[in-house]
């Protein structure tokens, strides 16, 4: 039998990107993917009702209003801005911009596990550089990987899933060690949540350098993942070359409606992020007083560094209707949610045994 059309090598091998289960019976409590555990806030809701009139329509494909909206928000020139289907689309636009085969790519490892497929669906080399034993950017090991075939570094601020963020001081070291012509892409996915003073604000870095990409999205802090949008601000030929490299009306209107009336209620929104990262507080440090060993975390999750018995340890809660993220051999990570199910992570957690034991 024929073996079928003949795909891309580098496609052939990849496994794909495999997202949260979903939990299989109504009761289950998923703290898996880093969601916010909120229902939409009445005007986004609202937005969304309205936009959903005209969805007959191709959407605004210059996304004019969000655009604006964004740059007045953000303080940044609107041609530095450029959309994408969540900010895994828009990491996608930018490796598309900027590497193929032959090119090498530096990130984190254990980080997000979108980078090494997205770097290799582009056709290029992830070159991935381990964490640091405190579960950080190892920012020197990072500049030392950087060579002539780099052209791109992710940075994962603060890391998922590990959470730390990386400090002012040595981002700004690692960027004097990277040459100019090398794109380096900030991932803030989680900014809203990150409250360590020592952690720069990336817009502020991509306002004092020419090679640095921030990326955000409306997915965590604002509560529109299922919408898929996010964005870059980068500089303007960055930012050019990702607006061509996106799918083309890829981010729908509804998406772009909600994500402005998201914008224009950020006070309702922070008060939302401020409980989330109140209840983060009390789950870390109601972890340490557990016993656990937990790194710093900067985002809306904690990570558990269980080693061996990761496996053993999502298995357990999921027998407690808890679903949780297990990267094998690494650690769990585990979504901040509503301070109930929260408990119950902290019960599981509890209940899981000594865990100085490990
Ligand atoms: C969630 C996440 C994203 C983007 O998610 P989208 O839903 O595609 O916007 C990007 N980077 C990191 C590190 C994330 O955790």
């Amino acid at each position: 039998m024929s073996p079928g059309p003949r795909l891309r090598p580098a496609i052939a091998g990849i496994p794909g990107y495999r997202p949260g289960r979903i939990p299989t019976a109504g009761a289950a409590f998923k703290l898996s993917s880093n969601e916010n555990p909120y229902p939409p806030l009445p005007a986004v809701l609202a937005a969304i009702a309205g936009a959903a009139n005209g969805i007959n329509r191709y959407p605004d494909a210059s996304a004019a209003a969000l655009i604006a909206a964004l740059a007045q928000h953000l303080r940044v020139p609107g041609e530095d801005i450029a959309l994408g289907t969540g900010a895994i689309g828009v990491i996608q636009q930018l490796l598309q911009a900027t590497a193929g085969p032959g090119d090498e790519v530096v990130h984190p490892w254990r980080s997000f596990e979108a980078y090494p497929v997205l770097v290799q669906i582009a056709g290029a080399t992830p070159v991935p550089v381990p964490l640091t034993a405190a579960a950080r950017h190892n920012l020197p090991a990072m500049a030392a990987a950087v060579g002539e075939l780099t052209r791109v570094i992710l940075l994962c601020h603060p890391n998922n899933p590990t959470g730390p963020a990386i400090h002012r001081d040595e981002l700004e070291a690692f960027l004097d060690a990277v040459p100019p012509d090398v794109l380096v892409v900030l991932d803030e996915a989680y900014r809203e949540f990150v409250t360590d003073p020592r952690s720069p604000d990336g817009l502020d870095i991509y306002r004092s350098r020419g090679n640095v990409a921030v990326l955000r999205t409306f997915s965590k802090a604002h509560g529109l993942a299922g919408l898929r949008i996010g964005y870059v601000v980068a500089p303007t030929s960055v930012a050019a070359a990702a607006r061509v490299c996106a799918v083309p009306f890829g981010v729908s209107d509804l998406a772009q409606a909600a994500a402005v009336a998201s914008l224009a209620a950020a006070d309702e929104l922070a008060v939302r992020v401020g409980a989330l990262i109140a209840e983060r507080t009390r789950v870390h440090d109601e972890l340490s007083r557990q016993g656990w060993l937990i790194p710093d975390c900067q985002g809306n999750f904690v990570w558990l560094p269980l080693g061996a018995r990761t496996a053993e340890f999502a298995a357990f809660a999921e027998a407690s209707d808890l679903m949780v993220r297990a990267f094998a051999p690494d650690g769990i990570r585990v979504t901040v949610g509503t301070p109930e199910v929260n408990n119950r992570f902290l019960e599981v957690a509890a209940a899981f045994g000594d865990p100085r034991g490990r």
